[in-house]
């Protein structure tokens, strides 16, 4: 009883030393809207300091882009929902900010399928972490 114990304990320490997946996609979503919103300070699109999000220029379905810190910037939450339908004013921003080489050269990222193992979403979430700790 007592071994049966111990090893559930230890499959318990196990799993809090060591994040799943799952929660490191989580922790990377949070960590990353934390640093747009940080960065930006506003919507890009309308100004608003109300109500802001992470938005995604490229769809947060492609992991190749979903951290990517040149296609996550911060939207207000009516911006966010506008451009799930339409895409035009996002990306017109984005072209008119950073020009269309930087748009298409995301794109291409974006349509390039990428896995991350989960040593490298790991790595990736501490390179976030010192970004957010960089950012005055
Ligand atoms: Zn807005």
């Amino acid at each position: 009883m007592a071994t049966t114990k111990q090893t559930k304990q230890q499959n318990k320490q196990n799993k809090r030393k060591k994040p799943t997946r799952k929660q490191l996609v989580k922790k990377l979503d949070t960590i990353v809207s934390l640093i747009v919103r940080k960065r930006d300070k506003k919507c890009v699109i309308c100004g608003s300091t109300e109500r802001l999000t992470n938005g995604h220029l490229f769809s947060r379905i492609a992991y190749s882009t979903r951290w990517d810190l040149q296609n996550c910037n911060t939207q207000c939450w009516s911006c966010n929902f506008r451009h799930e339908f339409d895409p035009y004013l996002y990306q017109e921003w984005y072209k008119n900010t950073f020009g269309s080489v930087s748009y298409h050269e995301l794109h291409r990222r974006f349509a390039q399928a990428r896995k991350f193992s989960d040593i490298e979403l790991g790595a990736l979430l501490l390179e976030m972490e010192i970004i957010l700790g960089n950012l005055p």
